[in-house]
């Protein structure tokens, strides 16, 4: 989410047609045992008529519905006196209340016990809190200033969040609904590190963790310094971290058995939460340098399809496999460029990726663009019945960023260049410019810094607008980097997931996969395995044992029943075409230097 800097000047206008415009939030959390909040939203400047107050569905970052309004209740609309107003529920989640002189203060109960990056968590030691899922919005009023003030219950409490301080400790203020919304806000008994990060402009940014969890070992600050390490790395790829506004960026991190594990990019903070003790090691890395890498790259190198950001609806994106994906690349490739992920071990990234694009079939039948737009399905979406996803759908965040992976290479081994000077381009025109970019806008991006419309536009039609396979072995070659099949001369009947039900009968967990010895055997989710090869299996493990025996085309007959009837079928046995990358045992000095460039520290 981002605030225009336009805004400001639009809202000056707005402050001077409606000088009274201005929405007061108060925050408290007096019943927090019982993970409860009382809240009001006080809007002044109303223009006359019914005043329509209501929840969020979507939250910035999350591009699936999520019904926040299902956790409000004792609502309650008064006037500036006091006095109540009628309000009268409209939607499940949008309420009218009319009658009103230009104020209306609405209050509510808020439940919130789920501590993640979309949703709020409200017990006695602090408040978590995604503005979408907590506040309360007036329709009309979005580019009204903001002012929030929140109670604390425990002297100890601290607060951290992006918004701008106000008046007092407890004060904060946003310029609009749009920088309120994007703005979490963590209240608790945290402690805190910073640093200072300079830029080439000699502008300098404090940097801070704001933490909640235990510490036993005192390790905070200097896992603080392996942060700034992974920045670093960060502000190396686009020569500049953003001009942060306040001058600070935060990350609000609790690290803890009390959370759900997520992790969430905002403008200038990012609510990261991990559900496990704090150790300070470096596995616990990942999700800070993901969360990170998005203060460009979706944060201000931003897709048009969803700016501004619709808080009444899912918010479908062209652009997911850029937006995540490529951050999903540099994530984890900024790890191993500050020391904390072994080049060794990256290669297991390397062959994930490259069995993501080659091995799946979301990635072998649709674009990435066709995946980026399923998100408003699959990213924590709810539903109760059934899925294809298997047979239909590939992340955009693994598709993505094995797109990231093939370009990175053929830049570097084509033009000399690196997909560091893509994303240094994109932010040059799109991110520092804050100009919402479109899809033809990228591949305009990429001929210019190729300076090479025909390869753009290649790139462009059979990766992105298309679904060509991409030939990775020769690209890795380059790096002295080879794929050989992982389960060489195995005998393989396709990646199922296999589970013992509470009546000790063997059964298919998972969806088939399409074009794989099983599927094409015409087995299928919730079938009950009898036997295979004519012994009977009631465990995962007999099943393999079985298979384990078998080479490569040989022919296997399994019974099995399908709503209670018994049925057989065969199974031509294949070789699983999953690889694994390594490093060639006869790697050249330049395929080496190659590497080293590519994955050495910035
Ligand atoms: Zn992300």
């Amino acid at each position: 989410m981002r605030y225009l800097l336009g805004l400001a000047a639009a809202m000056l206008l707005t402050v001077t047609l409606f000088a009274q415009q201005h929405v007061y939030y108060e925050f408290s959390s007096p019943n927090g045992v019982h993970h409860e909040a009382e809240i009001s939203v006080a809007a002044e400047g109303l223009p006359q008529g019914a005043a329509i107050f209501r929840m969020s569905r979507s939250s910035p970052g999350r591009y699936a519905t999520h019904e926040f309004g299902k956790n409000i209740y004792n609502i309650k609309a008064t006037d500036k006196n006091g006095a109540t107003l009628s309000i009268k529920k409209l939607e499940g989640d949008v309420y009218e209340v009319t009658g009103h002189k230009g104020y209306v203060k609405v209050s509510y109960t808020l439940y919130g016990n789920y501590a993640d990056g979309t949703y709020v968590g409200i017990d006695e030691t602090g408040c978590h809190l995604n503005i979408p899922a907590t506040f309360m919005w007036v329709k009309g009023l979005d580019n009204a200033p903001i002012t929030i003030h929140f109670n604390l219950q425990n002297k100890n409490w601290k607060i951290a969040t992006q918004l701008k301080p106000g008046n007092d400790a407890a004060t904060f203020t946003a310029p609009g609904l749009q920088y309120f919304m994007d703005s979490p806000v963590k209240i608790g008994d945290l402690s805190f590190t910073e640093w200072t990060v300079t830029n080439p402009d000699k502008k300098s940014y404090r940097f801070r963790i704001a933490f909640d969890g235990k510490d036993p070992n005192n390790k905070l600050d200097e896992f603080g310094k392996k942060v700034a390490r992974m920045v670093k790395q960060a502000q190396a790829v686009f020569g500049e971290t953003p001009a942060y506004d306040y001058g600070e960026y935060t990350f609000l991190a609790s690290i803890n058995p009390y959370v759900f594990g997520d992790g969430m990019e905002h403008r200038n903070s990012t609510m990261i939460t991990t559900g496990n003790d704090f150790t300070g090691e470096d596995n616990q890395l990942g999700v800070f340098s993901h969360e990170f890498f998005h203060c460009w790259n979706v944060e201000r190198i931003r897709p048009k399809t969803i700016e501004p950001f619709n808080f009444e609806k899912s918010n479908t994106c062209d652009a997911l496999w850029l937006a995540e994906g490529f951050t999903q690349y540099y994530g984890v490739l900024l790890l191993v460029r500050a020391g904390f992920t072994s080049p060794e071990k990256y290669l297991n990234t390397v062959g994930g990726l490259v069995n993501t694009k080659t091995n799946t079939l979301g990635a072998q039948l649709y674009s990435p663009i066709e995946n980026s737009q399923r998100a408003v399905f699959v990213d924590a979406g709810v539903a109760v019945d059934k899925t294809n996803y298997q047979n239909m759908f590939t992340s955009y965040y693994t598709y993505g960023a094995a797109l990231a992976l093939a370009l990175d290479l053929e830049l570097r081994a084509k033009y000399k260049l690196t997909l560091d000077d893509f994303m240094r381009a994109l932010w040059k025109k799109y991110g520092k410019t804050e100009i919402a970019y479109t899809v033809p806008g990228l591949e305009e991006t990429l001929a210019q810094v190729t300076n090479d419309k025909k390869y753009a536009v290649d790139f462009f039609t059979k990766y992105i607008y298309g679904h060509d396979a991409i030939d990775y072995a020769p690209l890795l070659a380059n790096a002295g980097i080879e794929l050989n099949r992982s389960f060489a001369g195995k005998a393989w009947l396709g990646n199922i997931a296999l589970d013992t039900n509470k009546n000790n009968q063997l059964f298919i967990a998972s969806n088939t996969i399409k074009n794989t010895p099983v599927y094409n055997a015409g087995l299928d989710i919730d079938d009950i395995i009898i036997s295979i090869d004519g012994k009977n299996v009631t465990q995962k493990k007999e099943w393999d044992d079985v298979l384990a025996q078998h080479k490569i085309n040989d022919v296997v007959e399994v019974v099995y029943k399908h709503r209670n009837e018994t049925k057989k079928t065969s199974i031509t046995l294949k070789e699983s075409p999953f690889v694994k990358a390594a490093v060639k045992a006869n790697a050249t000095e330049s395929e080496n230097a190659f590497r080293n460039a590519w994955l050495g520290e910035k």
